[in-house]
């Protein structure tokens, strides 16, 4: 199946209900390419260097998403043109978005990454500082927090997935009321995409259901 026929399947699944951010890490430019000519335009990265190097050489119509975890010091290099950051997890890295973004006069959308799975080696905020972590980031003006990222554990089994994805649809609930642009649940990967749409995710970030396995 070629990649622009895997993208139609996975939007077929989706029927409009979430974006589809197709996640290009270790892929070639020519990859890339095949996918931005059947039309997708939103692509995930999680190195600074290679999405720098992406941006450097792709149309300028595409929308880059920082998946990964980010440092501090590598955020300069991405702040002018990110489109999305889903990884802000501590409050170091929030002042941080918030001065380059300043610099550059944006206002960066960022999602929170909350940690809901049991694996130990995944980033993102523990649930139980959640609140704090979101009333605290309202000084912040060069930051717009949009919504909640998470990944739930690498498992087989679809009970616990859906668990942890009930638990972050919970919270992302709780605050849309209170927050006109609270917005985005960025829940689901190539294995895990069918279980966060029945969770209400609206975007999901899928890797290796578009360019193959990742080797
Ligand atoms: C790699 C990655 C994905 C995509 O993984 P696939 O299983 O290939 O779909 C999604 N989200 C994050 C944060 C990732 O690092």
């Amino acid at each position: 199946m070629s990649i622009e026929e895997k993208i139609s399947n996975i939007k077929i699944k989706i029927k409009g209900k979430a974006d589809l951010i197709a996640v290009s890490k270790t892929r070639t430019i020519q990859e890339i390419r095949e996918a931005y000519n059947a039309g997708q335009l939103k692509f995930g990265e999680n190195r600074v260097q290679e999405i720098v190097n992406k941006q450097n050489s792709l149309p300028n119509d595409i929308e880059w998403h920082m998946i990964g975890h980010l440092q501090k010091n590598k955020v300069k290099y991405i702040a002018k043109f990110i489109k999305l950051i889903h990884s802000l997890d501590r409050i170091s890295l929030a002042k941080e978005i918030d001065k380059q973004a300043k610099k550059e006069n944006r206002i960066i959308n960022c999602l929170i990454q909350l940690k809901i799975s049991k694996d130990e080696t995944k980033f993102g905020l523990q649930i139980s500082e959640f609140q704090n972590f979101y009333e605290s980031l309202k000084t912040y003006h060069n930051i717009n927090i949009i919504g909640l990222m998470g990944m739930a554990t690498f498992t087989n089994d679809d009970d616990l997935i859906d668990e942890e994805f009930k638990i972050i649809k919970k919270i992302f609930d709780d605050i849309i009321p209170t927050d006109n642009k609270f917005k985005v649940l960025s829940i689901g990967m190539s294995d895990d995409y069918d279980i966060a749409l029945k969770n209400g995710s609206n975007m999901i970030r899928v890797g290796s259901k578009i360019f193959g396995k990742r080797i």
